[in-house]
């Protein structure tokens, strides 16, 4: 094997590189479907986006292909075995608060900053410098290399899944949209939907529950709860007092309705509720003490019941494995009204080496009981890829070898693009401690980051298809 000093490689082609990648972030890539044509279902944005990197690929000599506007790929090497490398080109809109052009790729203090500049442009630009280098350097492979490029990761995934209908599926590789070192297991996810029984009819009780809603999202951590509750003024002063004794922070006030209270949680992201505060669970917690109707008591009750805690154990499916830890719950929607009842919204992430229909099973027989019913409205399996597989050593090594800090790989809640392949893991391209700027106003990535990424990738590449 050559040894190459890729750093110094890089360091080479800094100018070519951070042209090629402000052209890039030039492009306004964010999905238009009104403005979708044939060979574009994704709009003009997007089209100019893929057949910039086709084009850059075309100028080395490399092969291209546009698989119907969907996808595309650029490869290089030679040999039965396909290496991927699984990138994207589309970003989110812009959103407001920029103090930079969000399609400028402006470079100031150090950095590149756009749209795109770390999700996902710049990790895509520097694994296609990686390819650049290794064809430049005359460097034989006796694999092939395949820089995949979607279009569709922000929405819906609809360029992988077009691309690996028709085109073939690489025997392993990496995604360069997420995290450095290595990310090579993400939990199974479990979108649930628990209703509550019909309602009861011509409810008599001097407190009823009107109405309780919470979060919006079920990836998130409500960090806001309401609930309505008619006759029931005696609720006001032990709700100031629940509140005082647990530290947090809420009102009450009265309408015509009734009484109205107001707890504040913490938000956080539902692969990590730990990192949150359920304003949903708590408020329920303190109702739970009081005097309410039956089937306001009922929902209550549940919440009370079976949620206090994220690792599940009260619903009966507390898991965890030795790759990915523990199973979490995150109740991220509560909504509930006297007239139609209530629904809670669950986010399940159960460990890689668990099964998605075993908690089901346990769950079923639970709503059974409580008179709740139960519907799955997302079903996503876990994604694991064996910290002895040589695609994750290889990568390891790599990293180490040109960072000087470990590359232990890492399990996560889930969603990485790299799932997208059966062999597959995350491979950077956000270096440890550095801020996560994605989807964010001012979006950016470090130069330095960029041209280390750039001699990380073509290590990475050459070392797998060598
Ligand atoms: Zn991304």
């Amino acid at each position: 094997m050559k040894n190459v000093n890729w750093k110094e490689e890089i360091e080479k082609r800094k100018e070519n590189l951070l042209q090629d990648t402000q052209g890039l972030l030039q492009i306004r890539s964010v999905l238009e479907e009104d403005k979708a044509a044939d060979k574009a279902p994704f709009g003009p944005g997007i089209e100019m986006a893929l057949d910039y990197m086709l084009e850059l690929g075309n100028a080395q000599g490399m092969q291209t292909k546009n698989v119907d506007g969907f996808a595309g790929h650029i490869e290089i090497g030679e040999g039965q075995e396909l290496i991927g490398i699984l990138c994207h080109l589309d970003v989110v809109p812009e959103g407001d608060g920029w103090t930079v052009d969000p399609f400028g790729g402006e470079i100031k203090d150090g950095k590149i900053f756009a749209r795109g500049a770390i999700d996902d442009k710049g990790p895509t630009m520097a694994a296609f410098y990686g390819m650049k280098m290794i064809k430049e350097l005359g460097l034989p492979l006796s694999k092939r290399v395949r820089l995949i490029l979607g279009t569709d990761e922000e929405s819906l995934w609809r360029c992988v899944d077009h691309y690996f209908k028709h085109e073939e599926m690489p025997s392993s590789g990496f995604a360069p949209d997420a995290d450095f070192p290595i990310i090579h297991a993400e939990k199974g996810m479990l979108n649930i939907d628990l209703k509550q029984g019909a309602a009861a009819e011509n409810c008599q009780h001097p407190n009823v529950l009107e109405s309780f809603s919470s979060g919006l999202r079920l990836n998130m951590v409500p960090d806001q709860a309401e609930a309505v509750i008619s006759g029931s003024e005696e609720l006001e002063e032990s709700f100031q007092q629940f509140l005082k004794s647990r530290n947090l922070t809420g009102s009450s006030s009265k309408n015509d309705v009734g009484l109205i209270l107001t707890l504040i949680g913490k938000s956080a992201h539902g692969s990590t509720p730990e990192f949150g505060v359920n304003a949903g669970v708590l408020l329920a917690s303190f109702l739970a003490g009081a005097d309410l109707d039956e089937q306001g008591k009922a929902y209550i009750g549940f919440v009370k019941d079976h949620l206090g805690s994220i690792s599940g154990e009260e619903l009966g499916i507390k898991a965890e494995d030795n790759v990915s830890g523990i199973l979490t719950v995150n109740p991220g929607v509560f909504d509930y009204s006297r007239e139609a009842g209530g629904t809670i919204g669950l986010n399940i992430r159960y460990p890689v080496k668990h099964s998605g229909e075993m908690v089901l099973d346990t769950l079923q027989k639970l709503v059974d009981v409580k008179s709740f019913s139960l519907e799955v409205t997302k079903h996503t399996k876990p994604h694991f890829v064996d910290e002895n597989h040589e695609l994750v050593q290889t990568l390891k090594k790599v990293y180490e070898e040109q960072t000087g800090q470990p590359g232990n790989p890492i399990a996560i809640g889930g969603g990485t693009y790299a799932r997208s392949l059966e062999a597959g893991v995350a491979f950077g391209a956000l270096f440890p401690g550095r801020e996560d700027v994605a989807h964010q106003k001012d979006e950016y990535m470090f130069l330095d980051d960029l041209f280390s990424a750039a001699a990380i990738y073509a290590q990475a590449i050459y070392e797998l298809a060598r």
